[in-house]
């Protein structure tokens, strides 16, 4: 009879909606390569089930837990000890339990400052860049892209409240402004545009001016799919020199807290490919 040391370490995702979401499909993937045995489940929480989803787990004896939207800001008040991403961005999208202490880290701007910088080779050193959004991705991303050193960054959000609170968080590490979408009509071209809001899920164009990109822009979009996404789309119009959809940061993050919880650094190199031939739908 299998006793519970002999079931495979459980770890998950809680966020709402989870349905489609891709990260059991990339955990088990790095499961198999690094011959580690757990499992991986997608829990859906609505905002005022998540403390009783996340203790519950622990208390089934869990060991870990990815967090997405819309709880990384609540994950990070239940966190006991922060990590330095986390603890800057004020929002956790890893929690892990160990020796009784709930462990919150935000591995979101390392994955995407990885998946720039290594996988597609894009400096962000010395260059004018513009973050669009200021959710809870917008505040595990500006950190590390801060720490790159850009000329200049800016964050642009529908709501300027929101991007100026952002910008208020982070002004003593850098050079970094807050404006809303009219304002970037005023604006030269950006080097490097980082689209984190999740405006073109419903189907709706994205409503930012195109003067925003020239044929120097490299174009990033937080939001992955197969085909390429509406803001994508809307970036190679514009006649952006370069358009990338987020599944290389989706996998990168989801490596990073991989190496939180297992000590051990997946090869993201085999699923990074994948995204070529094998069909994905957005998270
Ligand atoms: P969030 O906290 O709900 O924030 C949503 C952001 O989108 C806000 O800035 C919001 O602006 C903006 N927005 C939504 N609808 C809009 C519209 N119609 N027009 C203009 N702005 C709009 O979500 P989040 O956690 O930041 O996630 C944002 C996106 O990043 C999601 O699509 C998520 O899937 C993706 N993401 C991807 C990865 C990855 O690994 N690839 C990691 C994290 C997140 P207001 O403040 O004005 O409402």
């Amino acid at each position: 009879m299998a006793t519970n040391s002999d079931r495979p370490d459980r770890y998950g995702l809680v966020g709402h909606p989870v349905g489609h979401s891709r990260s059991p499909m990339i955990h088990q993937f790095f499961a198999k390569q690094a011959a580690q045995a757990l499992s991986y489940e997608l829990i859906d929480a609505e905002p005022a089930e998540l403390e009783v989803a996340v203790l519950g787990f622990r208390a089934a004896g869990g060991k870990g837990l990815n967090i997405t939207v819309p709880h990384k800001e609540a994950a990070f008040t239940m966190a006991q000890e922060l990590g330095v991403d986390a603890q800057r961005a004020g929002a956790v999208n890893t929690l892990t339990f160990r020796d009784g202490t709930i462990y919150g880290d935000n591995t979101d701007g390392i994955g995407l400052i990885r998946d720039i910088t290594v996988n597609l080779g894009e400096p962000v050193t010395g260059r004018r860049v513009l973050v669009l959004g200021a959710g809870g991705a917008a505040l595990g991303i500006v950190g590390p892209l801060l720490e790159q050193t850009p000329g200049q960054l800016v964050i642009a959000n529908r709501n300027v409240a929101r991007a100026e609170a952002l910008v208020k968080r982070f002004a003593e590490q850098g050079t970094i402004f807050a404006c809303d979408f009219d304002a970037l009509m005023q604006s030269e071209p950006f080097d490097l545009l980082i689209n984190a809001t999740s405006v073109g899920l419903k189907g709706e164009n994205p409503p930012f001016p195109t003067s925003i990109v020239s044929a120097h822009s490299t174009c990033y979009d937080l939001v992955y799919s197969l085909k390429d996404t509406p803001f994508v789309s809307w970036c190679r119009a514009a006649g952006a020199r370069r358009a990338h959809q987020g599944w290389g940061m989706l996998v990168e993050q989801a490596a990073e807290s991989f190496y939180l919880w297992r000590g051990i650094r997946p090869d993201t190199g085999p699923l990074l490919r994948r995204v070529d031939d094998q069909p994905l739908t957005a998270s």
